[in-house]
This record gives structure tokens, sequence and C-alpha cells, in this order.
């Protein structure tokens, strides 16, 4: 178990999707079982600490890791969306992207009031996604114990806007 292994399956993809973004590509890290399996052993040891109640996982590939951590950590796990895909009553959170703006869902009955929560993604880039789903957890009276990442792109500073929230993250760039 360890994080150089991690490190050396995620493969950079340059240009992808548009012109001049470097993109952190993880299908080589879920393709090699064990470095999977590391990735979310040490994963979960970082969260552990936070004692949270239950995780929120970010569509898309946060689902991936969120969905092993609950499963190996024994812990809820509920889903942030993008718009129009959560089938029951839901909570919303518009937030601004560098061009133009995105939103958030949530199902009401996900947070419990004074529960404490772990927000998991694979990537913390610009903040922006984690901020945006961290303000919507708050936004139904739960706390954020923490936000969790597979990986940080450190040069964007993204911790920045997590504000007072904890950041973890396994591998950083
Ligand atoms: P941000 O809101 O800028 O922190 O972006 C975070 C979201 O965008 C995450 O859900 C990532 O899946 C995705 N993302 C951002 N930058 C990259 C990148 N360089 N490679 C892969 N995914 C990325």
């Amino acid at each position: 178990m360890s994080v150089e292994l991690v490190r050396s399956l995620i493969r950079d993809v340059p240009d992808f999707p548009s012109p001049g973004i470097l993109f952190k590509d993880i299908t080589p890290l879920l393709a090699d079982p064990k470095g999977f399996a590391s990735a979310v052993d040490l994963m979960s040891e970082q969260i552990r600490p936070y004692d949270p109640h239950g995780l929120i996982a970010i569509e898309s590939r946060g689902f991936i890791f969120c969905a092993a951590l609950a499963t190996s950590m024994g812990l809820p796990m509920h889903l942030i969306r993008k718009p129009g895909k959560l089938p029951h009553s839901k909570a919303g959170l518009d937030y601004d992207l560098e061009y133009g703006s995105d939103r958030l869902e949530i199902h009401l009955d996900a947070v419990k009031p004074g529960g404490r929560y772990a927000v998991v993604d694979d990537v913390l880039a610009t903040g922006g996604t984690a901020a945006a789903a961290a303000s919507l957890v708050e936004q139904q009276q739960g706390e954020v114990s923490c936000c969790a990442f597979l990986m940080e792109l450190s040069f964007l500073d993204g911790r920045s806007k997590l504000v007072n929230r904890p950041a973890e993250s396994l591998v950083i760039y």
C-alpha cells in the first residue's frame, strides 16, 4: 500500500478535453486492483480521524472513490449530482465557473441537520466544485468535517476556495 504506487497509475493526458489542459486520467489506477485498493485504503486513513457520519460523493468520478470508501469504512454515501439527475425532492446550489455558471443538487433526505460529512472527489483543481458541494451540505444544516481528494493540483490553490474546511489529498502535484 503506497502513495507512490497510486501516483504511478495516474496518467497525464495533455490537451484534453481542450488545449492547454493536462488531464489526470485515473483509468490506469482503476484497472489495477492493488493500486485501486491502496488508493481507497490510504484515503480512508486520511478521512477516519475526522470521524464523519457520512460521505458525500461529487459526480462523476467522485462516485467511484466514494463508493469504495463507503463500503470499506461502513459509512452512508450520498450523491451530489449535476442538475436534473436526482429523482426525488432536492435542493440545489448555483456556483460560478471561470466562464458561466453551473449547478449541483442533493436529495433533501441526504443530509441530517448537525451531521458531519466528508465530501469526496477525485481531483481538487480550482476548488469551485468542492466548495459548492460543501456549501450545499452546509445549506442543509450539515457540517463538512473534511473534503477528501485522490489528488490535488496544488498550483491552482483550490484549498483557498474551501476556506476553513480541512482538505486531505493523497497525491499532490
Ligand atoms: P475544480 O472545480 O476546478 O476544482 O475541478 C474539479 C472537478 O473537475 C473534479 O470533479 C475533477 O474531476 C475535474 N478536473 C478538474 N481538473 C482536472 C484535471 N486536470 N484532470 C482531471 N479532472 C479534472
